[in-house]
């Protein structure tokens, strides 16, 4: 049995203009520096040096992991007391390091310079020092710069401010053929996937930005059409459409009917039809229905209440309310992108409670008062939420796991299964 309701105008907007409730107080986010632990998995031939303090080097090295086998793409450069104090030239240093590595390790063929929060790290002008270290190794390294810093950031912004700083570098295509440019990084499985459904729809000229390898970076130009495949990418957006593409705008492919519609906004713009559409997509959708309908008796219902911190919240609620039948008690976002987020709004409950910014005792409390059936939170906040009884998910996971496309919605139900499951497991 199909329970996907068909997108229709009918239901004045959804959520377009209900009123937001806008907070700025204490928040509780991890950095964008996380960011570099999916990153440096797409890019292969990539480094990324952050430039920070113990406390960065700490961060990234117990988020990501240790990388046995292979040779690590990512570390960080200690800005350390005696710099701190200023007895050290930190440009000097930062040369000498860059050097070091470089000479080590001739794979890197693109090197990012992450900024961080300390202060002697910003009062570093990590872009001239980008220059100055691409021109010393012109055409064997092509070296950028960008901030992960946790002032005033969510941990997805991280992608951003990176894709961000590769927009300007991306060739110049003078190619007039419509070419589509799929944004954000997804798992090579996902990418595989979409690239598969795209040519049986008939779209070839097709290129996924971040590429896998920084030598094959996408062509772009005023015939650049771009879907984007992650919600927290305003910035890179803004500096893809100052270059001339042109943003085709479409709820995020969360679910069967966003993946849908995800798609449709593409063949819309390249003029396939809708036969040959419906030709390419059936069969996934069905088995992305049917995946959905194995999880749908155990989470319509049931409520459930997201604070800000992926960026993904508001796609995920309307997958949650609209695929498996979910009641949304609040949802949470940092920042409330409304012309990225302008289609799924219209998708969302007319009644939905949302909130942008944070103040996090003050939303602890809503949370506690709406007693929701699960909490979608950052890491911080689990651990005592679950001790007062409560089921959470941590939204990195929803961020590190593979969720995009139709063979991946049963596993986006999943997630949210799983946790509900495994509570009624420990009631019994
Ligand atoms: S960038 Fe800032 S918030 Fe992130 S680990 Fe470093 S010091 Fe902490």
């Amino acid at each position: 049995m199909n329970q996907v309701i068909p997108i229709h105008a009918e239901e004045s907007l959804g959520c377009s203009d209900t009123p937001v409730l806008v907070e700025k107080g204490q928040r509780e986010v991890f950095c964008g520096l996380t960011g570099i632990i999916w990153l440096h998995r797409k890019i292969q031939d990539a480094f990324f040096l952050v430039v920070g303090s113990r406390t960065c080097a700490h961060l990234i090295q117990s988020a990501a992991g240790v990388m046995i086998f292979a040779e690590p793409r990512f570390g960080t450069a200690i800005i350390d007391e005696r710099d701190l104090a200023g007895l050290a030239d930190c440009n000097e240093e930062l040369d000498r390091v860059v050097r070091q590595l470089l000479a080590r390790r001739p794979d890197i063929k693109l090197l990012f310079l992450v900024g961080s929060c300390p202060s002697e790290v910003i009062k570093l002008d990590l872009s001239r020092a980008a220059q100055r270290l691409s021109s010393e190794y012109l055409h064997a390294v092509r070296v950028l710069n960008y901030s992960g810093s946790g002032i005033e950031t969510t941990f997805t912004q991280g992608e951003d401010a990176c894709l961000a700083s590769m927009v300007p570098g991306l060739p110049q295509s003078t190619d007039t053929t419509p070419r589509l440019m799929v944004v954000g990084t997804l798992a090579d499985v996902v990418e595989d996937q979409l690239r598969q459904l795209f040519s049986a729809m008939g779209i070839a000229q097709l290129d996924f930005f971040p590429p896998r390898r920084s030598t094959a970076m996408p062509p772009m130009g005023p015939s650049t059409r771009f879907l984007l495949a992650q919600p927290f990418l305003a910035d890179t957006a803004k500096a893809l459409q100052a270059r001339g593409a042109r943003h085709l705008g479409a709820p995020f492919p969360l679910g069967a009917e966003g993946t849908t519609a995800w798609l449709q906004a593409a063949t819309h713009a390249f003029g396939i039809s809708q036969e040959r559409f419906e030709e390419a997509t059936r069969a996934p959708r069905q088995r992305a229905e049917q995946a959905l309908n194995r999880h749908r008796p155990l989470l319509q219902g049931k409520k459930i209440f997201f604070f800000p911190d992926s960026q993904l919240e508001i796609p995920l609620a309307r997958f949650l309310s609209r695929e498996l039948q979910m009641e949304l008690s609040e949802v949470g976002t940092p920042y409330l992108h409304r012309q990225l987020m302008a289609q799924e709004l219209e998708l969302l409950p007319r009644t939905t409670k949302l909130s942008e910014g944070q103040d996090v005792e003050r939303q602890l409390d809503r949370c506690i008062a709406a007693q929701p059936d699960m909490v979608v939170c950052g890491l911080g906040l689990a651990n005592p939420l679950e001790a007062q009884g409560f089921t959470t998910k941590w939204s990195i996971e929803l961020v590190f796991t593979p969720i995009q496309g139709y063979e991946q919605a049963g596993d986006l139900a999943g997630l949210f299964s799983r946790p509900l499951t495994r509570r009624m497991k420990l009631a019994a």
